[in-house]
């Protein structure tokens, strides 16, 4: 069942990192509340809570995103904490909260356990007056101005379960999961072309496999789950989008040398478009 006061993995116990400066102050409680998953299958426990800290921190981010994590297990893990900007929910982080849940809910089950464990956070949140209403407001997806696929349709489809659970109604059997998406249309991006142009090759990304694009992390897509996580510009126009990675490649400036910027092609799971997105190039 859930509860109000569930144990939660403190920030120096799953080894986070201490150099960080600690994110923006906000006010509270917030009126809104957004579920997120990680878009990896892959990463979990400590040890993945470590390696999502490592890459949101070479994104450019001062530390990993999101108020909790959350892993499949049930385990809950602190992160930025209650009362602090989450960089998770483009354009409402000020005026919200975040739970990010670890795994890829395209294609993952979301679980009893991870209802019950979401909406334990919930009751916590509420029990320390981050939120003004002890729900979520929505998946990620959902945020006005948002562009993702985030937090995947197996667990969007049990936001509803778990906002039952949270005000006492327990946990109900999972929706039935939608028929899977095909796949990106890998080919109808094969000479995409940023307003600077691009130097060097494309960089198709294999249909199948795990690839890692590391340019001072601040791409990583995981074609495998179907998901890239892309920090895309300084404004923070996008914070970070789930999608299909199709294509990137650094671009280059009328002089013809790399301008520190990059290119790239997502798929909207969403709406079924492809978006192009310029991105700083480290
Ligand atoms: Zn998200």
């Amino acid at each position: 069942m859930p509860t109000a006061n569930p144990p939660i993995v403190a920030r120096q116990a799953w080894g986070a990192n201490p150099a960080n400066t600690p994110a923006q102050v906000i006010s509270t409680p917030t009126p809104e509340l957004w579920l997120h998953h990680t878009g990896s299958s892959g990463l979990h426990g400590a040890a993945g809570m470590r390696s999502l800290q490592a890459n949101a921190r070479s994104g450019g981010y001062v530390d990993l995103e999101y108020t909790v994590v959350v892993d499949t297990d049930g385990t809950i893990y602190m992160s930025r904490g209650v009362g602090r900007d989450t960089a998770a929910t483009g354009g409402r982080n000020s005026i919200s909260h975040a739970i990010c849940v670890m795994g890829n809910f395209e294609n993952d089950p979301a679980t009893d356990r991870i209802v019950d464990t979401v909406a334990s956070c919930v009751l916590w949140l509420s029990a320390q007056r981050a939120i003004q209403s002890a729900q979520i407001t929505g998946p990620h997806r959902d945020a006005p101005g948002n562009s993702t696929a985030c937090c995947g349709r197996n667990l969007i489809a049990r936001i509803g379960d778990i906002n039952r659970a949270v005000a006492g109604g327990g946990v109900t059997p999972p929706a039935p999961t939608p028929p899977a998406t095909s796949g990106a249309p890998l080919t109808t991006v094969a000479s995409p072309k940023g307003s600077q142009g691009r130097v060097g090759t494309a960089r198709p990304v294999p249909a199948f496999g795990t690839v890692v694009l590391d340019n001072g992390a601040r791409c990583a897509g995981d074609v495998a789950s179907g998901n890239a996580r892309v920090w895309v510009n300084p404004d923070k126009t996008v914070q970070q989008v789930g999608a299909a990675l199709l294509d990137i490649a650094p671009t280059v400036g009328g002089d013809g040398q790399p301008d520190g910027r990059g290119f790239v092609a997502l798929y909207d799971l969403k709406n079924g478009t492809v978006g192009t997105y310029v991105v700083p190039w480290a």
